[in-house]
C-alpha cells in the first residue's frame, strides 16, 4: 500500500538496558537528517557502547554534535578469512553492525561525503508510525458512532491490525476460535496426555496465533517503515530490546507467554474486545449492495451474529475449514506455491561445532548456533533449503485436524535443549498438486494422513536417520529426539513426493559441506513438514487492500497469502489497517 503514514527519520526511543540506550540519544533541536553507516566491525567480546564514538570518528562529527544514535542491525559474519580476529580459536567470527546517526541537516564533512560516494553511508530508511497521522472522516467524525471493525484471528496480523484500527477510532472486536493463553496451554497438555487432537486450541490456534509456540524468530530484513514501530511495541510489551537490531532476534516461547498478556491488557485498555473460543462461521451480506462490490453487514459466529462496518480476515495458514466456508460465501481464493519436506534434528553440539569450530568460548558468547542453508536446484528443479531453524529447540506436532500429522519447531529464549531442528523443504506449485484453489490443501492433507498412519495412528512421528534416507533404506532404530509424542523408525523417503525426496537428498549432501555431520548418522528426519507456508491466497485490491469483489473485507497476514512469518504478518496487518484509516470506508 502506498498509504503508509511515514515520518521523517527519528532515532527510536531507547529501551532501558539495550545497546541503543547505552549508546545514548542527545536531545534534538533543529532540523535533522539520519544517515545509516554500514559495516562497522565489532569483535565478539567487544562492548557495543564504543560504537557511537567510532561511528562519529568515521563521519567526522564530534559526539556532542550528534542528535541521535541507534544500532540498526547487528549480524554475525561467519565467513572464514584465513586470519584470526576476535576471541579464541573462533577467530573468523565477528559482528557487522549498521548504525543510524541523526545529524544536524546542515552538517557537512569530507569524510561523510567520501563515505556517501563509496556507498558506505546512505540515507536511513524512513521510520513510519503506528499512530494514525490522519483519519478519514468516514471512520471517526464528531457526533457519529464509531465505525465497527471485526478482526478474525489473534495472531500477529490480526493483533497489529486491531492496534492500528483502535488507535484510529474504530470500535474493534477480535474473534479468536482458540482459547486464551492459559486455557490453550492446558488444552495442549491434554492433547499430549490423551493423544486426542483438539481442533480449536492447539499449536496453531489460540491466543497469539501460530507463533505462540515457536522460536519467536523475527525476520526483519524488509526495511519496511513500520518495522521499527512494530518492534518497539513488542519491546514495550516485554520483548528483549536487542530485537530492535539483532539480525538473529528471537523472543522464545517462554517470553512470548509473558508478552501476550501485556499485549492483550494494553489493547483492552484502549477498548479492543477479545472474544476467545469464538469461531467465524459465516458472512451476512448487505442486501442493498450492488453485484460488483458486495458488502457485509455482519458475521455469523459460534456465539451469534455480530454487526460490523469492516471485516479483517487474519485466520493464518491452517484455517482450512474457514477458507472453505469463505470460498462458499463468495470470497475469491487462488492456489499458491508452498513448501513441504521434513523436520531434521541434530545434536546442538554438532551444529555448534560446525558453525563455531568447536570453540566453547564462542558458544558462551553467542549461544546455541543456528544455520540457514540453501542448495542449488537439480535438473528436475527443486532447491532444498532450511527453514524455521530452532537452535536448542524441540519438535512439536502442529495438528488441528484429527488423523493428520505435521511437524514444526519451537524453542525457549535460552535455546537450552540439547537438540537443533529445522525444516528442510522444497517449493511445490500447481505442477505438483494440480489445478484448483484448494489442490495444494488436498496434497497437504494427503501427506499429513500418510505421516499419521506411518507413525502408528497416535501422533507418534515416523522418523528416518539421515544416512538411511540417503541410502534409501528403512531405519531400524532411532536415537532419542525432542519430539514429545516419540518417533517410530520408518521411511520418510517413501512418504515424500519424488521431487521433494530428491531435493532433500541433494540438500543433505550439500549441507554436509557447511556443517560436518549434517548428512551423517547423527541426523534424524522426523515426520513431514507441510505447513511452512500458506497454500492459498485471497486476492485483494493492490491499493485499497480489499478482497476482490467486496467493499469491506480486508484479508491480511499469512492466511491471506501476503506474509510468511511473525514480522511480515504483523507488518501486513498494520499496513492494510493504516491504509484504511487514510482512505476511509
Ligand atoms: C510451531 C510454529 C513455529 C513457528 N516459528 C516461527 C518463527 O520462529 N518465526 C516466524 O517468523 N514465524 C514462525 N512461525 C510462523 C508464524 O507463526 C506465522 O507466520 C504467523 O503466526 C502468521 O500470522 P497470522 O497472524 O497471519 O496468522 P496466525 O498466527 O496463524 O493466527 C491466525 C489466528 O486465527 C485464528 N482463526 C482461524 N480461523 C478462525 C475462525 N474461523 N474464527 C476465529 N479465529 C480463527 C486462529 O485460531 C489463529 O489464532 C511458526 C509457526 C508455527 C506453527
Amino acid at each position: 500500500m502506498s498509504a503508509v503514514p511515514s515520518q521523517p527519520s527519528q532515532p527510536s526511543k531507547p529501551s532501558k538496558g539495550s545497546a541503543n540506550s547505552k549508546a545514548g540519544v542527545a536531545p534534538a533541536s533543529g532540523p535533522t537528517r539520519t544517515y545509516r553507516l554500514l559495516g562497522l566491525s565489532l569483535e565478539l567480546d567487544e562492548p557495543e557502547a564504543g560504537l557511537r564514538a567510532r561511528a562519529c570518528g568515521k563521519l567526522g562529527i564530534a559526539p556532542e554534535e550528534l542528535r541521535g544514535f541507534r544500532l540498526a542491525r547487528k549480524s554475525l559474519d561467519a565467513r572464514r578469512r584465513g586470519r584470526r580476529s576476535g576471541t579464541g580459536s573462533g577467530g573468523h567470527l565477528r559482528f557487522v553492525v549498521h548504525a543510524d546517526l541523526v545529524l544536524p541537516s546542515d552538517f557537512k564533512s569530507a569524510r561523510l561525503a567520501r563515505l556517501l560516494r563509496q556507498g558506505k553511508v546512505r540515507e536511513a530508511p524512513a521510520v513510519g508510525s503506528l499512530e494514525p497521522t490522519r483519519v478519514h472522516n468516514s471512520i471517526a467524525a464528531p457526533g457519529k458512532r464509531a465505525a465497527r471493525a471485526v478482526v478474525v484471528g489473534s495472531g500477529p496480523a490480526g493483533i497489529f491490525a486491531a492496534l492500528v484500527l483502535v488507535r484510529g477510532g474504530f470500535e474493534v472486536t477480535v474473534l479468536e476460535r482458540g482459547a486464551p493463553l492459559r486455557e490453550r496451554a492446558a488444552r495442549l497438555a491434554r492433547f499430549h496426555k490423551t493423544r486426542v487432537a483438539d481442533t480449536e486450541s492447539n499449536v496453531l490456534f489460540g491466543e497469539g496465533g501460530a507463533g505462540t509456540y515457536s522460536d519467536g524468530k523475527l525476520y526483519t530484513r524488509v526495511d519496511d517503515p513500520l518495522e521499527v514501530p512494530i518492534l518497539e511495541e513488542l519491546v514495550r510489551w516485554g520483548a528483549p530490546p536487542e530485537i530492535l537490531y539483532d539480525s538473529r532476534a528471537h523472543i522464545g516461547t517462554d517470553r512470548l507467554h509473558k508478552l501476550l498478556p501485556r499485549l492483550r491488557g494494553d489493547l483492552q485498555e484502549r477498548g479492543v474486545k477479545f472474544c476467545f473460543n469464538t469461531r467465524l462461521e459465516g458472512l451476512c451480506l448487505d442486501g442493498a449492495a450492488d453485484n460488483r462490490q458486495r458488502s457485509l453487514r455482519a458475521v455469523r459466529t459460534s456465539a451469534g451474529e455480530l454487526p460490523l462496518d469492516v471485516l479483517f480476515l487474519a485466520p493464518g495458514s491452517s484455517a482450512r475449514d474457514t477458507w472453505e466456508m469463505l470460498h462458499a460465501a463468495g470470497v475469491s481464493f487462488e492456489a499458491r506455491p508452498f513448501q513441504l519436506g521434513s523436520r531434521v534434528e541434530h545434536p546442538q553440539e554438532l551444529v555448534n561445532r560446525g558453525r563455531y569450530g568447536g570453540d566453547g568460548t564462542v558458544c558462551e558468547l553467542l549461544g546455541a548456533a543456528s544455520y540457514n542453508l540453501v542448495s542449488r536446484p537439480g535438473a528436475d528443479g527443486g532447491a532444498c533449503h532450511s527453514f524455521c531453524m530452532c537452535p536448542g529447540g524441540r519438535i512439536v506436532a502442529s495438528v488441528n485436524e484429527p488423523g493428520r500429522l505435521c511437524t514444526n519447531g519451537m524453542s525457549n529464549s535460552r535455546h537450552s535443549s540439547p537438540y537443533a531442528n529445522a525444516a528442510l523443504v522444497v517449493t511445490v506449485g500447481p505442477e505438483t498438486f494440480g489445478p484448483g484453489p484448494f489442490a495444494g490443501v488436498a496434497l497437504q492433507r494427503e501427506l499429513e494422513e500418510a505421516a499419521f498412519a506411518a507413525g502408528g495412528g497416535d501422533y507418534t512421528a515416523p522418523a528416518q536417520g539421515v544416512a538411511d534416507f540417503l541410502a534409501g533404506r528403512a531405519s531400524r532404530s532411532c536415537r532419542p529426539t525432542s519430539y514429545g509424542f516419540g518417533v517410530r523408525p520408518g521411511r520418510i523417503d517413501e512418504l515424500l513426493p519424488e521431487q521433494a525426496r530428491r531435493a532433500l537428498a541433494r540438500g543433505l549432501v550439500r549441507f554436509e559441506n557447511s556443517i560436518p555431520g549434517f548428512g551423517g548418522a547423527e541426523g534424524l528426519l522426523v515426520g513431514l513438514e507441510t505447513r511452512s507456508a500458506c497454500p492459498v491466497m485471497m486476492p485483494r485490491d493492490r491499493l485499497s487492500g480489499r478482497a476482490v469483489g467486496f467493499a469491506n473485507i480486508y484479508p491480511v497476514g499469512e492466511g491471506a497469502g501476503f506474509a510468511g512469518g511473525i514480522m511480515s504478518s504483523a507488518l501486513d496487518g498494520a499496513r492494510i489497517a493504516s491504509g484504511l484509516l487514510v482512505a476511509g470506508l
